[in-house]
């Protein structure tokens, strides 16, 4: 079990989270909570572009923890796969520009094939977009999604095959993100998170919580402690594992963006204290 924390030090949100608000806002409201990392989601940069977006963001004090996201590798075609290529490049490219460190990879799925073939197209995908990743210094990390969304969104639903990919392409490149919310039913997990330690491989971090019954399969995400998730024991495990990078608040809610989000922000943080 990870120590009871005191402080936000470690603290970082999803550009998402507070889907309301610009870029700016978010800059600097974060900064004025505390808040130290932030993870910027490609809609975000619409209007100011990556290079402006990262330099607006380190002057706030902000430590830019990754670009979300990368993926959606499998196609029935081969003009769809390489366009899929394409658009990662570029997405790396943006990442590089922003100075995020890091692309979270959204795998992708094709619902007209199985999902071995489209596990497969993923590990060609990523293989041919890590030369460009590794020559302009941004590392991959593949995000098992849970696996109601393995039809449409991401055929590697599990830590697992998560790491089976990375283990097949060996890259120092290339490693995994953990989200709680797509992966605390799985009840190899704890094992499968101490693998990752062993691999080198544990590249970051997300927190959210479940709602029962979820009303919505993409945005119906809880605050942490308002769900069943046990964040703090998972995260006690990616800690043990030798993990020592940013705590991602990641929560998709129609509902939560309906709220005043700078009362929003504060339960955040105080979400984040007493449950992640
Ligand atoms: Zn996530």
């Amino acid at each position: 079990m990870a120590p009871p924390l005191t402080d936000a030090s470690r603290l970082c949100l999803h550009t998402m989270t507070t889907k309301p608000w610009t870029l700016a806002q978010c800059a600097r409201r974060y900064a004025d909570a505390g808040v130290k990392g932030v993870t910027v989601w490609r809609n975000a940069l619409a209007g100011t572009g990556p290079a402006a977006a990262g330099q607006l963001l380190r002057d706030h004090g902000l430590t830019v923890v990754s670009l979300c996201r990368g993926g959606f590798f499998p196609a029935a075609s081969a003009e769809g796969r390489e366009r899929a290529i394409d658009e990662n490049r570029r997405c790396v490219d943006e990442a590089a520009a922003l100075g995020a460190p890091l692309v979270v990879l959204v795998c992708g799925s094709a619902q007209d094939q199985p999902l071995a073939r489209s596990r497969g197209q993923i590990a060609e995908g990523i293989a041919s977009v890590l030369p460009h990743a590794a020559a302009a210094g941004v590392r991959l990390a593949i995000e098992p999604l849970h696996p109601m969304y393995a039809a449409d969104r991401s055929a590697v639903s599990t830590m697992g095959q998560a790491r089976a990919t990375c283990r097949q392409l060996a890259s120092p490149w290339l490693g995994i993100a953990v989200d709680v919310y797509h992966t605390w039913w799985d009840d190899r997990l704890e094992g499968e998170i101490r693998a990752c330690g062993r691999e080198g491989t544990l590249f970051a971090f997300h927190v959210s919580d479940w709602r029962t019954p979820t009303v919505d399969l993409l945005e119906d995400r809880g605050l942490m402690g308002e769900g069943c998730i046990p964040i703090r024991q998972i995260r006690g495990w990616v800690e043990e594992a030798g993990f020592r990078g940013f705590v991602e608040v990641e929560i998709f809610s129609r509902r939560l963006w309906a709220t005043d989000q700078a009362q929003y922000l504060a339960d955040i943080k105080a979400a984040y204290l007493a449950h992640a």
